[in-house]
């Protein structure tokens, strides 16, 4: 009836109303975030899978929100859908980069550690991105070759070749490239020929069931092939069973990194842990 109708669309105009105050809501935290400087990152590691090994780390982005902290889970597609990612990601990119020169400095960092830093499309799109990207590196005086960046995919939706432009000014700069999430989203094998990344990393959607699984077990060993054959380092994340790793450490050397072996880890927490012996 008529009735019904109108108010079902009053319902609807209620909840779209809920939605924008939500937003706005999240909207003032955030810059008031920015502005209190509440955003900070966590480490985990990836390990060799024959000699379990610390390799490098992925710095991944948290929140401390009164008190509480919040995972990227809930705030990044927002920052991405503003735009406030550029800034929040070059404040966690110097802070990252800060981090390292202070590893030097103190002797902790040893050849070939890398700190992988998730890279958003609307990052490396921007213009000013290379610019940004050296002058951080130039501020803290370090090179670029204990940096990797992770993308994604969706980096070649946009401008194509800007991108494959870019990346290669980066890797001039000695910053390395991760392709992560593979095998998820916008996936096709023309950005893994065109994108002249260094690792790839396969999405822990399919590393879950690769032990129950024999679909998933196919997929992942055929995508480890795949990587090897384009001589590509293969890094399957989100590894937590034993029997995950033993299945994963028949299948070559590859790279490993999950809850098995670590949860991201706050700094200090990750030194203590992994640099101190590895150093010297
Ligand atoms: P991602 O880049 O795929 O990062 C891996 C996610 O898997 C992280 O979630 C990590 O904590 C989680 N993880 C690692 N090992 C395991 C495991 O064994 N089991 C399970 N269940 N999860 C595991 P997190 O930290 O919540 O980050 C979520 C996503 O947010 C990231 O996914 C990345 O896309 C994004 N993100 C995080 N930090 C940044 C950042 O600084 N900049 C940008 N642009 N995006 C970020
Ligand atoms: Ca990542
Ligand atoms: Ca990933
Ligand atoms: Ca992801």
């Amino acid at each position: 009836s008529k009735r019904t109708g109108r108010n079902r669309v009053t319902l609807f105009k209620n909840e779209m109303a809920t939605q924008a105050a939500e937003l706005l809501r999240l909207e003032r935290d955030i810059m008031k975030a920015m502005f209190r400087d509440e955003f900070f990152f966590v480490l985990q590691p990836l390990v060799d899978s024959d000699t379990h090994r610390l390799v490098g780390a992925e710095a991944l982005m948290r929140w401390r929100k009164d008190g509480e902290i919040v995972s990227p889970g809930e705030f990044i597609p927002f920052l991405e859908e503003s735009a406030l990612i550029v800034d929040v990601g070059e404040r966690i990119l110097n802070a990252i980069c800060e981090y390292i020169a202070d590893l030097i400095q103190r002797k902790m960092m040893f050849d070939d550690f890398k700190i992988a830093v998730n890279i958003s499309a609307k990052q490396l799109a921007r213009h000013d991105f290379i610019d940004c990207v050296s002058r951080i590196l130039k501020k803290h005086n370090i090179d670029g070759t204990y940096l990797e960046f992770e993308i994604t995919e969706s980096v070649a939706l946009d401008n194509k070749d800007d991108t494959i432009h870019k990346i290669d000014i980066l890797k001039k700069m000695g910053i390395s490239f991760s392709l992560d999430d593979f095998g998820t989203g916008y996936s096709s094998l023309s950005h893994l020929k065109d994108l002249d990344v260094n690792k790839l990393k396969i999405d822990r959607s399919f590393v879950n069931d690769i032990t129950h699984d024999p679909q998933d077990e196919k997929l992942v060993r055929s995508i480890i092939q795949l990587s090897r054959n384009l001589g590509l380092v293969t890094v399957a994340e989100g590894v937590e069973t034993q029997a995950q790793v033993e299945w994963l450490m028949l299948q070559g050397e590859i790279l490993l990194q999950g809850y098995y072996f670590s949860k991201p880890l706050l700094p200090e927490a990750f030194e203590s842990k992994y640099l101190t012996q590895e150093a010297a």
